[in-house]
């Protein structure tokens, strides 16, 4: 029997590759999705994305039921946590979530193939040969027309540090046995804010270092400003302009010594989370036989998502020129499949990717920050509307934050749109589609907000670019 060549090898089952597997069977291409874990899914499924957001909603029922008495509720006084219950739901969608996975791999025919995967080097006659070497040691071969590299990311540590019982990463931290009673947070971007999150709810002492100035560093200056505010007011102790000079295991947990503008100062808490950052998989898999040369462990590509080896594509959090998201991760697979099938595609526009945090209270952001459009020359005027001025805010009991619309003066074009309060990682979506759209600022100010919605607030707050909005 002749040997089977795909026409496309993906290495890799997070939101990029599974996303790249689907739509490559959706086209009838012939696809291998070669995944070294027992399951599919990668980080974001298993150890990202989906279980932090499953602890912060039972975190937010846990805070709504704080303040049931306001609600008209009695008799929740006596409440108590089950963390395992809390654990398990967060499992079961997990595992839901899973299978489903395994149904939409069956369902587009793609072949899952188990085990790890590595290039051999440049195609040769337009045929590349991938290796997979399964957990029981069984080698095997594929051979394939295109490669994908979605082999995603994992936590960077600080030198010398290695997880454990104390000291946690993502994986470690959503596993532990119990809620600890206090807990150091090393980075403050939306990792480290989530779960700063998630255990203040369940009343652990949070305190987050964080090395640069201000909390969620890419956001606006106003969002941190307000996540600060409310942070404080939550009771989540945070040091700026921090820098964690020795982390030691001590009776209590962990000894944290750190310098804000070069003083020492030490805590001790439970446990630490190292929260600073992803680095790209991309050692070990074969890069050094071909063309690919990493930037310190990431894939350069071109808008297609092609490397500098034809043939092979990258996409998802090992590539170096976009922002380690999912929903970026499954766009990047998308284009890269409709690329190498001759299909329509768009590039990503950068200035369109949503960035959510899933906190209490939620960020949603798209665009530029105010101070980036005057760094680059624009005309900027703000729009600005509080929460506190939206009904539908008031029937929720959830008045914090704001929305604020950079926009260009001349001509009306929104250049961002940043959201902190209630659901702002849904409110966002209506922005990415007025930017995608090429709506301006008056169009959006026509534009009929259902009422009492929390939408409203974003309708004002582009009435607001021209001082005309309704209720502040
Ligand atoms: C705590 C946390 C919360 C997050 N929350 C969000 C969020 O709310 N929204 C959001 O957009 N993003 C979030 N992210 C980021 C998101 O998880 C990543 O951007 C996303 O998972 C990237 O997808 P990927 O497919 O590139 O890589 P991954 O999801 O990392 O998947 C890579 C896969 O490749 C496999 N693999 C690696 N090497 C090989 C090999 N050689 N052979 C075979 N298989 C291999 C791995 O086992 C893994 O399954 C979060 C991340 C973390 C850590």
């Amino acid at each position: 029997m002749p040997e089977t060549i795909y026409d496309i090898a993906i290495i890799g089952s997070g939101p990029a590759g599974y996303t790249a597997a689907i739509r490559a069977g959706q086209y009838g291409l012939k696809t291998a999705l070669i995944e070294k874990d027992n399951v599919l899914g990668g980080t974001c499924l298993h150890v990202g994305c989906i279980p932090t957001k499953a602890l912060l909603f039972n975190a937010e029922i846990w805070d709504r039921l704080k303040d049931a008495k306001e609600f008209g509720i009695d008799g929740v006084d006596s409440r108590k946590l089950n963390w395992g219950a809390v654990q398990e739901r967060k499992s079961k969608i997990v595992a839901k979530h899973t299978k489903g996975l395994d149904f939409l791999m069956k369902k587009n025919k793609v072949e899952v193939v188990r085990g790890y995967g590595k290039l051999t080097g440049p195609a040769k006659d337009g045929v590349f040969v991938v290796d997979v070497k399964a957990g029981d040691g069984k080698a095997t071969q594929l051979r394939v027309k295109n490669v994908i590299l979605s082999t995603g990311s994992e936590a960077r540590m600080i030198p010398g540090l290695e997880p454990d019982a104390q000291i946690l990463t993502n994986i470690e931290i959503l596993d532990i046995g119990q809620i600890p009673k206090s807990l150091v947070i090393v980075g403050a971007g939306a990792v480290g804010v989530e779960f700063a999150s998630i255990f203040r709810s369940f009343d652990t002492k949070v305190t987050i270092l964080e090395m640069l100035p201000r909390l969620v560093p890419v956001e606006d200056e106003d969002v941190s400003k307000e996540l600060a505010r409310v942070y404080r007011k939550r009771g989540i102790e945070f040091f700026t302009g921090a820098k964690v000079e020795k982390v030691e295991k001590s009776k209590a947990g962990v000894t944290v010594t750190f310098s804000v503008d070069g003083k020492p100062q030490k805590i001790e808490a439970e446990k630490i989370l190292i929260a600073v950052g992803r680095k790209p998989r991309t050692e070990n898999v074969g890069l050094e036989k071909t063309r690919i040369q990493p930037d310190r462990g990431f894939i350069k590509t071109d808008e297609w998502m092609q490397t500098a080896e034809p043939g092979v594509y990258a996409i998802g959090d090992v590539v170096a020129s976009t922002p380690q998201l999912a929903h970026v991760a499954t766009m990047e697979g998308m284009i890269a499949v409709a690329h190498m099938a001759g299909k329509p595609a768009v590039p990503i526009n950068k200035n369109r990717i949503p960035g959510c945090t899933y906190t209490e209270p939620g960020i949603g952001s798209v665009g530029l920050t105010e101070a980036q459009a005057r760094a680059q020359g624009y005309q900027v005027k703000i729009g600005r509307f509080p929460f506190a001025g939206n009904s539908r805010a008031t029937i929720l009991g959830k008045h914090e934050g704001f929305v604020k619309v950079v926009a260009d003066e001349k001509i009306g074009e929104i250049l961002g749109v940043h959201i902190i309060g209630p659901e702002a990682f849904e409110l966002i979506a209506e922005a990415v589609t007025a930017m995608s759209a090429e709506a301006t600022v008056e169009t959006m100010m026509q534009t009929i907000h259902a009422h009492p919605t929390l939408h409203e607030a974003v309708g004002e707050a582009f009435n607001a670019v021209y001082n005309l909005s309704i209720n502040a």
